[in-house]
């Protein structure tokens, strides 16, 4: 059987939904193709973010966040008497909310008139996509465009092979039926830290095992010492330069051994989760003849403009070169769908902001000071603390700060850094400001709400001219 559209999307994730529906608005017939199933054996929407990453992961921090607070209302004045986790109703809690959103997507489409076809894709010559089934049938579309969006996976490494029960990767993570006495983690990255505090949270003993002698080598360098501080606070043992060589099961123990300034050690524990990254997913996705390259990293190669080497065939998210973040995939999508239609709009790279939910978060877009520094840029940087902030005090909330850099010469804003609770919501300020171009002096003559955490980003940028309000400035400017 054959079919024919406008644009088909390989891919229903965020970057090819968003794909998708921007085509569907511009007037295409859109087919959307994904292969994923649910723990049902339904088919389902929302690929990795909405399934197994982002959405899932959230929830599980937001009910193990609010649990842990339980313990600090006391001073508040609440009495929570003797609060209890019930961790099966926290993972139906958890898949509801998955079930919500990925629901959701399918009303998206149906109300753009997107067509679903759950199967395999795979692209071929000629801008035909051939969509294979479980059961082995198999269907060829036609389409003028199309676009992959296949997504990436969790990278496996030979020193800690998953058996998907004692050793997991991050979807496992997101299933245990109870918190682990003990818990390890390989890896400090944003997946290991934030699933690290979810189950730390709920009562797990948290070993993170961190190959890198740095901690979290792509933040502001004070925002990683604090936030190491902090953690560690918080019960996560995070143990750089350490380098994970076998695992072995015994019983129900998981031996992890690893070398740690050239000394051997063993960590013993309930549970593994390996959090070590991950790779693009181009399994079966390309024929032979399918025009599409791969780069050096194993990822499909396209230009700025996300154009694969074969013609009317683009590739956005997370198979392409940048971070593999969400919602950096959404507007890849965007951009594609408004290609195809004539439009000339571009994705701005430099403004593409990194959270990790953790608590506090940390939050960052632009580049930090080092980064700046270290390729000869002179800047001028302000920062305030959220302990001087009344609205975070006021919450018990006042761990972290906010930095901004600008240019030593035009003050316009190179990145805005943050650690502190909202730092996922703050960090938008940093973005529009970039994206507009603005100066730190533009930020500082901005009127905030008083009292809101925003008005840290305020004072960090006054405190560019060093005429921060609620800081006493260590250098007096104009
Ligand atoms: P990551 O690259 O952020 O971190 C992996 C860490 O594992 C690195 O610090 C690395 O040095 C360490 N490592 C690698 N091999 C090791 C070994 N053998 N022993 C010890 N340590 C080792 O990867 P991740 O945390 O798995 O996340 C994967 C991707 O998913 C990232 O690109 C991330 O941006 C994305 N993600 C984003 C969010 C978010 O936006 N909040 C959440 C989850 C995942």
């Amino acid at each position: 059987m054959s079919k024919n559209a406008d644009v088909v999307v390989v891919g229903a994730g965020p970057a090819g939904y968003a794909a998708a529906i921007r085509c569907a608005q511009l007037g295409f017939s859109v087919i959307c193709v994904d292969k994923s199933k649910d723990s049902q054996g339904q088919p389902t929407l929302g690929g990795t973010c909405l399934n197994w990453g982002c959405i899932p992961s959230k929830a599980l921090l937001d009910v193990s966040h609010k649990y842990n607070e339980m313990h600090k209302l006391d001073a508040m004045g609440i009495d929570t008497g003797d609060s209890k986790i019930d961790i099966a109703k926290m993972l139906n809690y958890k898949d509801s909310v998955v079930d919500q959103l990925t629901k959701g997507i399918g009303l998206l489409f149906e109300g753009n008139g997107i067509e679903f076809v759950h199967g395999r894709g795979k692209l071929l010559d000629g801008r035909r996509v051939s969509v294979s089934s479980d059961e082995g049938e198999s269907e060829e579309i036609q389409a003028e465009h199309v676009i992959l969006a296949p997504g990436s996976v969790p990278i496996e490494i030979p020193a800690a092979p998953l058996d998907y029960e004692n050793v997991v990767d991050s979807t496992g993570a997101l299933e245990f039926d109870k918190a682990p006495a003990r818990l390890g983690v390989i890896g400090a990255g944003i997946v290991g830290l934030e699933l690290g505090s979810v189950w730390a949270r709920l009562g797990s003993e948290v070993v993170i095992l961190e190959a890198l002698d740095d901690f979290l080598p792509a933040t502001d360098r004070r925002v990683a010492r604090d936030a190491m501080r902090i953690f560690s606070k918080q019960g996560l043992d995070i143990r750089l330069g350490a380098r994970v060589t076998n695992t072995v099961l015994e019983g129900e123990t998981v031996k992890v051994s690893y070398q740690l300034q050239n000394e051997d050690k063993v960590l013993e524990c309930d549970k593994l989760i390996v959090a070590v990254g991950r790779r693009p997913y181009t399994e079966g996705l390309l024929a032979d003849d399918s025009r599409v390259n791969l780069d050096e990293r194993g990822y499909l190669f396209v230009n700025d403009l996300c154009a694969t080497d074969a013609p009317n065939v683009y590739a956005v998210g997370d198979v392409v070169r940048g971070p593999m973040l969400a919602h950096k995939g959404m507007e890849e999508g965007v951009m594609v769908a408004e290609r195809i239609a004539g439009q000339k709009p571009v994705v701005n790279y430099d403004t593409v902001p990194s959270v990790i939910y953790t608590l506090p978060e940390v939050a960052w877009v632009g580049l930090s000071e080092e980064e700046l520094k270290a390729s000869g840029e002179e800047v001028n940087t302000g920062m305030f603390s959220f302990g001087a902030n009344g609205r975070a005090i006021a919450a018990n909330e006042s761990d972290g700060f906010v930095k901004v850099i600008s240019d030593a010469e035009s003050d316009r804003i190179l990145g805005m850094h943050i650690l502190g609770a909202q730092a996922s919501e703050l960090i938008a300020q940093g973005v529009i400001a970039m994206e507009f171009g603005a100066t730190a002096e533009d930020l500082a003559l901005t009127m905030f709400a008083h009292p809101s955490l925003s008005e840290a980003v305020h004072e960090a940028a006054l405190g560019v001219s060093g005429s921060a309000i609620h800081a006493i400035a260590r250098r007096k400017r104009s």
